[in-house]
């Protein structure tokens, strides 16, 4: 295991607030960390574990923890993202240690970058602890690297998340290309909001890519979903109750505008956003107001188009395609 959590911290935090019952919570990838630390802070308190999903740290279970009276999460593998929590809610953020995985696709990296000179750089919350290494090994390699300043939900300089760059597209105008530190998938979440290439580099599968033709492939595909739901006239707008997901506004925004295109469109209220539950509703298409990487990541499990809000724009003529395509906001959910 590359990634550590920081149990003591953990432990502290029971202490020092006298927790009684602590439900503690992990994504895919860190379920044995989760084994572990719960094996070890039972003596404190009453562990249980979540066994639903976690996709990230827009879903935490505060739901769950006030069902069975838990005065605590423990939420491993992500940095904090919501501003206000009902149920107090520690985030182990279980960084990397070890940089040998790190320093390996860094070599590989910079050959694909070779030729560029300024370069944005970011890195999902596991790789920030190797900033400075990050920055000297770029720098070593004759390229200039720049790292932009967060805004919420992002709480780092650099960081990253599949649903938010804002250090990175903040740096549009000063660089030429971007590398981010962490997978295909972050990688990929900024490849289609920006016209420059993009560079992705995991340090856990060795593997690093230039995402110009993923992105040229997804982009086909979903102006194909976009001519499709332009003649669907039974449509859903799906509004997540995850507590990072949740928009209602914007869904109801949504649905009136759709209507007002002549379609019917209605309003629907889940917690897991799954092809299944969709595939079972005899609508023709969907709009996702929740995480925007369903759309991207998801839509092959589902034989309707699942169009993101700005998509969603351009199939009723508010927006032009190329008002979206690989523009900063092509991800973002709102609707005013
Ligand atoms: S909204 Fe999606 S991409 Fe963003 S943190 Fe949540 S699961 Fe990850």
């Amino acid at each position: 295991m590359i990634y550590e959590c920081e149990a003591e911290e953990a432990e502290k935090w029971i202490k020092e607030n006298r927790l009684r019952r602590v439900l503690i919570q992990a994504p895919p990838g860190l379920r044995e960390e989760m084994l572990k630390l719960a094996e070890r802070v039972s003596r404190l308190a009453e562990v249980f574990l979540h066994g639903g999903s976690c996709w990230g740290a827009c879903d935490v279970a505060f739901s769950e923890a006030e069902t069975v009276g838990a005065d605590g999460i423990i939420h491993l593998g992500h940095a904090r993202f919501l501003e206000r929590e009902p149920v107090p809610t520690l985030y182990l953020e279980c960084l990397a240690r070890d940089p040998r995985p790190l320093r390996s696709v860094l070599n590989e990296a910079v050959e694909g970058l070779r030729g560029y000179r300024r370069v944005g750089v970011g890195f999902t919350v596991q790789w920030r602890g190797f900033a400075d290494l990050i920055l000297e090994e770029l720098k070593k390699a004759g390229i200039e690297p720049y790292i932009g300043r967060p805004v919420p939900p992002l709480r780092y300089p650099g960081q990253v998340l599949g649903c938010a760059y804002t250090t990175l597209l903040g740096l549009s105008s000063r660089v030429e290309a971007f590398l981010v530190i962490g997978s295909v998938f972050h990688g990929l979440g900024l490849a289609l909001q920006t016209p420059k290439k993009v560079y992705a580099a995991d340090p856990e599968t060795g593997k690093t890519r230039d995402l110009e033709g993923d992105v040229d492939r997804i982009l086909r595909s979903r102006y194909a979903y976009i001519e499709e739901f332009k003649s669907s006239r039974r449509v859903g707008v799906i509004v997540s109750v995850k507590p990072g997901q949740y928009r209602l506004g914007s869904g109801r925004r949504l649905a009136e505008i759709l209507r007002k295109a002549g379609k019917q469109a209605e309003i629907l209220i889940m917690n897991e956003v799954q092809a299944d539950y969709l595939r079972d509703i005899p609508l023709e298409g969907f709009v996702n107001t929740a995480c925007p990487r369903l759309s991207i990541e998801d839509q092959f499990r589902l034989e309707k188009p699942l169009l993101l809000p700005r998509e969603a724009l351009v199939a009723v003529g508010e927006l032009e395609w190329e008002d979206v395509l690989r523009k900063p906001d092509y991800m973002r959910m709102e609707v005013a």
